[in-house]
């Protein structure tokens, strides 16, 4: 690995590099092209072995805007010559934007002698810092002629070097810009995830806390890799907590991010050896890190989370194509958001390699990316919360529809009456209900068959139904070859009008069934209650259940007198008052 980069070093290096560092024309940017570098092999150096060293034999040029030489590399020694042309000192901010690098020390030297020493990096508690910044950072006024600049770097982690420098003034803007940024970025994320997390708390449906998971675990990772973490919130709590902060916040939004993708996309049922391997990630490589803690080995937990972040780029993929195939409506979406995200990590992953350009938009793709997926991800939510409500819908009109007739079943007609009873009631409005019986139909039955019998019943739902006058009426089937009808705002004279009336119609209904026509009638029971006389008091769902008890025993009657004609029975119904 580190063999490829110096190879890179090499053969960009001849093309790209360039020299001195002319100040009068510098006003800010990565100074890669600018640097020279070796790495110490087995004793330290002092600068001014270094500068022999940089003197004598043949040094690599830096092959990119950032120098990228692999985790768990030797000391490197960088040199930068800055020429200020001018007759004044000029300020300039210098910074090393990998937050993570141990111990960082930079010798200025001006016309043979060391003019500043300044010492600092993640290993240095943050008070013991040349700045109070989320960077290795220092302001330098650099005075007229040359100035040569020796940086040592000595860092278990992954030694990748993006140095910036920029005029103090511009050093400044740039940070409160930054400062913007992040503030936006984390603003969406933020709304997103409480937003998610209220709909998890209120639907208890697992995705939406996973969701708002990933994106605070992402918000930490980034707070975390961007210096942000310890320049804000734990500046007190020293190196060692702070490496090891690191590297459990670098894993949080992989880890949620795996049990938030096999749950979103349901792998589980379709590529049950996928999700197992998708589980196994994210459980035993965060216990191996664990182990590492345990016995202190950050070396050992830092390749653990790297491997899982990076397996986890690739996994998210693996699992969207896999439930793109298995036609899972969420595929899709998921494919696009993930995909823009990896490549978007891997650019910003790249240039601090020193693979791509380095410059703010490559370095912070990374966060837009991230952006750009929770976006997408919280649009994939809501397409699922959609379907969810209209499968609802569905499911509920199902289960309130009679399916030979279309009209209600004795179910939807309760909860429709739930609705209209009371408020009818409450307005004094007059009700009533007719409970309607085929006669001798299962004479029907036994002599056209059952399908004989369905067309009949299909067709007297129909005849009734169609007589509708208004969404306050309700028809429904009462079960078998019975029929109910709630009429609403009808007197006792009105609804026996009906019922008569629709008696009249279904005996001269008739009914094609497979060339033949065949005709029934109808008993039916009448019976409701008078609005005015219930003080306006509303009637629970006992008075309804009476009143159609009454209508019951009114159809009973019509029954007994020979069927083919209406009875009706207004009695009193019980006040609940
Ligand atoms: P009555 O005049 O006393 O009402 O006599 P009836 O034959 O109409 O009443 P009974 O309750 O004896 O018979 C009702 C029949 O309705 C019995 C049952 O098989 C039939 N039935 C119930 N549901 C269905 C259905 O969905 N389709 C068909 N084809 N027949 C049904
Ligand atoms: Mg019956
Ligand atoms: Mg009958």
């Amino acid at each position: 690995m580190v063999r490829v980069f110096i190879l890179l070093s090499l053969l960009f290096g001849t093309f790209k590099a360039q020299g001195n560092v002319d100040l009068q024309n510098w006003q800010q940017g990565a100074i890669g092209y600018h640097l020279n570098y070796f790495q110490e092999d087995d004793t330290p150096l002092t600068w001014q072995q270094a500068q022999r060293t940089f003197n004598s034999r043949s040094t690599f040029r830096s092959a990119g805007q950032s120098l990228s030489l692999g985790i768990g590399v030797a000391p490197v020694w960088l040199k930068a010559t800055l020429v200020n042309n001018t007759e004044t000192p000029i300020d300039y901010r210098m910074s090393v934007e990998t937050p993570w690098l141990d111990y960082i020390d930079t010798y200025l030297v001006h016309n043979g002698e060391l003019v500043a020493h300044i010492a600092g990096g993640d290993g240095y508690p943050f008070d013991q810092r040349p700045m109070a910044h989320r960077y290795y950072s220092f302001d330098y006024s650099y005075a007229p002629g040359q100035t040569d600049v020796f940086i040592r770097i000595d860092s278990a982690g992954p030694m990748a070097i993006p140095i910036h420098l920029s005029r103090t003034a511009l050093a400044q803007t740039r940070d409160i810009r930054a400062g913007y940024e992040y503030g936006v970025l984390y603003g969406i994320m933020l709304a997103l995830a409480l937003y998610n997390f209220i709909l998890f708390i209120n639907i208890k449906q697992a995705e939406f806390g996973l969701y708002s998971l990933y994106l605070i675990g992402f918000i930490a990772n980034s707070l975390s890799y961007t210096g942000q973490i310890h320049a804000v919130f734990t500046p007190d709590f020293g190196p060692y907590f702070q490496d090891w902060v690191d590297i459990f916040l670098m894993i949080t939004y992989s880890v949620v991010g795996l049990l938030f993708a096999r749950k979103v996309l349901n792998t589980q049922h379709y590529a049950p050896t996928l999700d197992k391997v998708t589980l196994g990630f994210a459980t035993i490589i965060p216990a191996g890190m664990v182990i590492g803690a345990v016995i202190n080995s950050l070396f050992l937990s830092m390749i653990l989370a790297f491997l899982l972040n990076t397996s986890f780029a690739v996994l998210f993929i693996i699992l969207g194509i896999r439930a793109l195939k298995a036609r899972v409506d969420s595929a899709k979406l998921f494919l696009v958001s993930s995909v823009t995200a990896a490549i978007c990590i891997a650019i910003s992953t790249g240039a601090v390699a020193g693979i791509f350009p380095l410059n703010d938009v490559t370095f912070k793709l990374i966060e837009v990316g991230m952006a750009f997926e929770a976006v997408v991800l919280a649009v994939l939510l809501a397409q699922r919360f959609r379907s969810a409500q209209q499968d609802k819908l569905i499911a509920e009109h199902v289960a309130q529809t009679d399916e030979l007739t279309q009209l209600f079943n004795r179910r939807g007609f309760r909860q429709r009456c739930d609705l209209v009873f009371d408020k009818d009631i409450h307005e004094h409005r007059d009700i009533a209900i007719l409970l309607i019986d085929i006669d001798k139909f299962k004479s029907i039955n036994d002599t056209y068959g059952h399908a004989g019998g369905d067309a009949v019943l299909e067709s007297v739902a129909k005849c009734i139904s169609s007589h509708k006058r208004g969404d306050r009426h309700i028809y429904a089937r009462w079960g078998g070859e019975e029929f109910i009808v709630y009429l609403s705002g009808v007197s006792q004279h009105e609804a026996e009008r009906e019922a008569e009336s629709l008696r009249a119609r279904i005996e001269s209904l008739i009914t094609e069934f497979r060339g033949i026509q065949l005709s029934v009638t109808i008993s039916v029971g009448v019976s409701g209650s008078n609005g005015m006389s219930y003080n306006g008091e509303p009637l629970s769902m006992v008075s309804i259940e009476s009143i159609i008890n009454q209508a019951d025993i009114a159809m009973y009657d019509a029954k007994i007198s020979g069927g083919n004609q209406i009875c009706s029975q207004y009695l009193l119904v019980p006040s609940m008052a």
